[in-house]
């Protein structure tokens, strides 16, 4: 049976030096057997509320639930965590089997039933053949002691698994193949599981959904797909995938349609953009805005004196995939780069040639252009 786990108003001030409010008003709740991810930059307040939720640090306010029951104020070893940290902390005078099992052997099981329990949960994380060898922890990749971490985060059948930067360490490929084996086994156990990290594509490959998190705020709850395509603000519109912001002011609306004299190039952008944010009452003639386009919706072309914008080619990188242009436009007397991702070379446009970028309003992200907090 898993549980959720709701917040209500949840603050955490650290009184200090300087005082640190390190969570603002958080209020969400993650569904029995969710992988939720907690995504932000560093400092964002990440691995405090994971703490809080694992009770090793005390709420300034608000309250925590597991399912229906109050646990703000219950210590952490009455909580039933299992928790996985960026250094795997196995102990290192002990075998793999010992680690796994010290978890089963403070909560007084039989030698049969430890052995049984490890075995199994060794299996499912793909080290049934480690265990069979037993070596110390030291002699095992990092990839292997990760795994280990985990197994010992699970083998006791914890209520929830908080995992905090677990893949950090790990280099860029292993970081990838690690990131299916979580979700893999997550889905195995359906463990309620928080998973923490600043990489927004790791979170997007692994979480069911994401928090993005700012300054301790939560900005937005959703898919990676929702984020992706409803951002509600421009931090999380910066935050997830690439985006290229201009900025400018409305000059006219009608219904959905609206005018938008950008300050790079003289154009004007006009007909009905995509508004994913909440300020709509906001977006009337006279308001400064900014509009922005992932780089797939830009469309590079051949330099014309009549276009939109234009700028020169800095650099064109293939990807395999796509084309990538990076360009250089000019933005209120400034120099700004932007990117457009193209399906295939653009005959006529080489690097340091001059270039008109176009684009289709409909593909605009349309935000108010005030001072987020
Ligand atoms: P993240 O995990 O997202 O990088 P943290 O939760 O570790 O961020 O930190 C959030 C903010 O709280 C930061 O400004 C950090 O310096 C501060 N902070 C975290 N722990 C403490 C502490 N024990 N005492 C004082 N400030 C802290
Ligand atoms: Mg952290």
């Amino acid at each position: 049976m898993s549980t959720s786990i709701s917040y209500e108003g949840v603050e955490k001030v650290f009184h200090g030096k300087n005082e640190v409010r390190a969570l603002k008003n958080v209020s969400f709740a993650i569904e029995p057997g969710e992988l939720f991810c907690l995504l932000g930059p560093s400092g964002c307040g990440k691995t405090t509320l994971l703490r809080c939720t694992a009770g090793l640090e005390t709420l300034t306010d608000g309250k925590i639930f597991y399912g229906d029951t109050d646990v703000t104020n219950i210590p952490p070893f009455l909580r039933n965590i299992g928790m996985v940290f960026q250094n795997y902390a196995l102990y290192p005078h002990m075998t793999v089997f010992e680690n796994v099992a010290y978890g089963l052997r403070v909560r007084g099981l039989s030698a049969g039933e430890i052995k049984e329990r490890v075995t199994e949960i060794m299996d499912l994380v793909g080290l049934g053949e480690i265990l069979r060898r037993n070596p110390s922890p030291k002699a095992l990749s990092g990839g292997q002691q990760q795994r280990v971490a985990v197994a010992r985060a699970l083998v006791y059948n914890p209520t929830i698994l908080l995992l905090d930067e677990p893949l950090a360490n790990l280099d860029a490929k292993l970081r990838r193949y690690m990131r299916a084996e979580i979700r893999r086994i997550q889905k195995a156990t359906n463990i309620t599981t928080i998973f923490v990290t600043h990489d927004q594509e790791e979170a997007m490959a692994i979480g069911d959904r994401l928090a993005v998190m700012k300054d301790g705020y939560v900005k937005q709850i959703g898919s990676g797909e929702e984020l992706y395509h409803n951002p509600k603000n421009l931090f999380v519109t910066g935050f997830i995938g690439e985006i290229n912001f201009f900025t400018g002011a409305i000059t006219e609306k009608k219904d959905l349609s609206y005018a938008v004299q950008l300050k790079a190039g003289n154009g004007v952008l006009k007909g009905i953009p995509r508004i994913t944010c909440d300020e709509t009452s906001e977006l009337v003639p006279g308001c400064e805005v900014v509009v922005a386009f992932r780089p797939e919706t830009l469309v590079v072309q051949p330099f014309a004196r009549e276009g939109i914008l234009s700028g020169r080619v800095q650099i064109i990188q293939n990807l395999g995939h796509i084309i990538r242009y990076t360009i250089i436009i000019q933005e209120d007397g400034e120099e700004k780069t932007i990117e457009a991702d193209m399906a295939h070379k653009v005959e006529g446009v080489g690097e340091g040639d001059m270039a008109c970028v176009a684009f289709d309003f409909a593909n605009g992200f349309l935000f108010p252009q005030r001072g987020e907090e």
